[in-house]
């Protein structure tokens, strides 16, 4: 069986672009979710594919879609490997699909603002040669270096600039996919239609289980030709909450307002920007075309700020910000083996926003023994007019050296957080997606709507070939 399916693989891409075990099981063990690249280190690997192909058209990830019906191997596809829940592992063993030799520009439309866009380009890549046209994605995700287009369509992601310029399901307008029975179809070209329900919105957040995306039709902007950065102090987490809403709710933009509480200030933020602070502190950042309008955006925005008491920090806080957005995602920065980290990044309105804030981080910290010296730094941003992110960011220096303990460590500080946060009112996630982490908790949210999207599946893969048992998709019960 083995050695067909690599045959049928290589009569469709080259023997260059297929990866047989184990060097496929070398590069494609683990994604960023810590308890991937734990038990990969731990020689326990999470995923183990039987084999990697790295297509370079979409007929060809739709000829092997269909040699994967008709053997019955699962497939997961895999962009940068860069998500931290676990979704791109391919725990059922069969074929990785790594996307990432489709990595070319198709085509910019200059009078729309549109463009198309190969799914397997790194968002790094994308935003590079859209700036040399003085054009920008504004789609600008930490992991921007790893992180592909397909896969942050797949998992549904967000980038720091999203509070003005939307999440990456407002960016997209249209997306060529293959469907899992390998049928390769493009969907109408733009969102904002009436006729029956929205197919591209259907594959957003799907994490490979209803389709492989090939392509996508994303939105463009100018670059902006003027930025305004503002920083205030706030006394406690509340005052800074309501500026923040205020200025949702006002109809203002700030492209980046993230909001640090007094752990998060001292610590991660303090070291970003290296400063000395101590009480929950907002960056902000206006930006646009015209300098006048952006100027009073930013100075109605800060007055609201120093409504809700806030008090002027230095600009220049924002600003070091901005310039070190990335720096801090990767080594020597990023956290390493024996710790244990993770974020429980959920969304919520604003009626309950701080109570989920409290609940989330609470839990988190009375779930951990003191021992560990559980690190917790929490920070809102991604805001909505009605509502924002709340993200907390765990970290314990050093976890127990046996895996499964580490692992139950783990489990019982993260979900602890999970836990509090939907029973005090928010919904999982804003932006990381589901994978394995998340997977049990799937019931608990949509409830009976697991049947319908269960269904769903079934209909789409009657052969359960793309990431099975993923999202908790269940279509063995329908
Ligand atoms: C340091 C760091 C910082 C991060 N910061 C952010 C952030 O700011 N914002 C954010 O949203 N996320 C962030 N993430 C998480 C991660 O980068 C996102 O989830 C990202 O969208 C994953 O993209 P990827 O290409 O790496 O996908 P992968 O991790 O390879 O895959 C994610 C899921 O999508 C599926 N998939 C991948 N490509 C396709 C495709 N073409 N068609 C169908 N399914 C596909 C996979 O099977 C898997 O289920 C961060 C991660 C790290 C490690």
């Amino acid at each position: 069986m083995a050695a067909k399916l690599i045959e049928k693989l290589t009569a469709i891409v080259g023997a260059a672009n297929v990866v047989p075990e184990p060097e496929a099981r070398r590069q494609y063990a683990n994604d960023q979710y810590w308890y991937a690249i734990a038990a990969a280190a731990a020689g326990q690997p999470l995923s183990r594919p039987d084999v990697a192909v790295k297509p370079t058209t979409p007929q060809q990830v739709a000829q092997i879609v269909r040699v994967a019906n008709e053997l019955s191997v699962p497939i997961t596809p895999w962009g940068g490997g860069s998500g931290v829940q676990g979704a791109a592992n391919a725990d059922r063993s069969g074929i990785v699909i790594d996307l990432r030799a489709m990595n070319r520009i198709r085509e910019i439309d200059l009078k729309s603002l549109l463009c198309v866009v190969d799914a397997g380009m790194t968002c790094r890549d994308f935003e590079a040669e859209l700036n040399q046209q003085g054009l920008s994605f504004t789609h600008y995700p930490a992991s921007t270096e790893w992180a592909t287009i397909g896969g942050s369509i797949a998992a549904r992601g967000s980038g720091v600039l999203s509070s003005k310029y939307g999440k990456i399901e407002d960016h997209v307008l249209s997306i060529e996919f293959v469907t899992p029975t390998g049928e390769l179809i493009t969907t109408p070209s733009v969102p904002r239609h009436a006729a029956g329900p929205e197919l591209t919105q259907l594959l957003i957040g799907s994490e490979g289980t209803l389709g492989i995306v090939t392509a996508a039709s994303v939105k463009l902007r100018a670059l902006p030709k003027k930025r305004v950065f503002g920083a205030f102090a706030f006394e406690n987490i509340r005052d800074g909450i309501e500026a923040g809403r205020r200025i949702m709710v006002s109809g203002l933009r700030p492209p980046v307002m993230r909001l640090y509480d007094h752990h998060a200030a001292s610590h991660s933020l303090a070291r970003a920007v290296e400063v000395e602070l101590h009480t929950p502190t907002m960056i902000l950042m206006f930006d646009g075309e015209y300098p006048e309008l952006v100027e009073l955006e930013a100075k109605i925005a800060f007055d609201i700020c120093r409504e809700c008491k806030g008090k002027d920090l230095p600009s220049k806080i924002a600003e070091t910000w901005w310039e070190r957005r990335y720096v801090f995602y990767y080594p020597p920065y990023a956290p390493e083996l024996p710790s244990i980290w993770g974020t429980v990044d959920v969304v919520s309105d604003f009626k309950v926003i701080e109570a989920v804030y409290h609940a989330t981080t609470e839990a988190m910290r009375a779930a951990c023994p003191p021992e560990y010296g559980l690190q917790l730094n929490t920070h809102l941003s991604h805001w909505y007019e009605w509502g924002s992110m709340v993200y907390a960011r765990m970290k314990i220096p050093k976890g127990p050296a046996n895996l499964a303990e580490a692992k139950a460590l783990h489990d019982q500080v993260f979900y602890a957080g999970v836990e509090a946060s939907m029973k005090a009112g928010a919904v999982l996630n804003d932006h990381h997606g589901v994978g394995m982490r998340l997977a049990p908790y799937m019931k608990a949210q949509y409830g009976e709507g697991m049947l319908a999207l269960s269904r769903i599946k079934k209909g789409l893969d009657p052969n359960n070939i793309l990431c099975p048992g993923k999202l908790e998709l269940t279509p063995e019960l329908v």
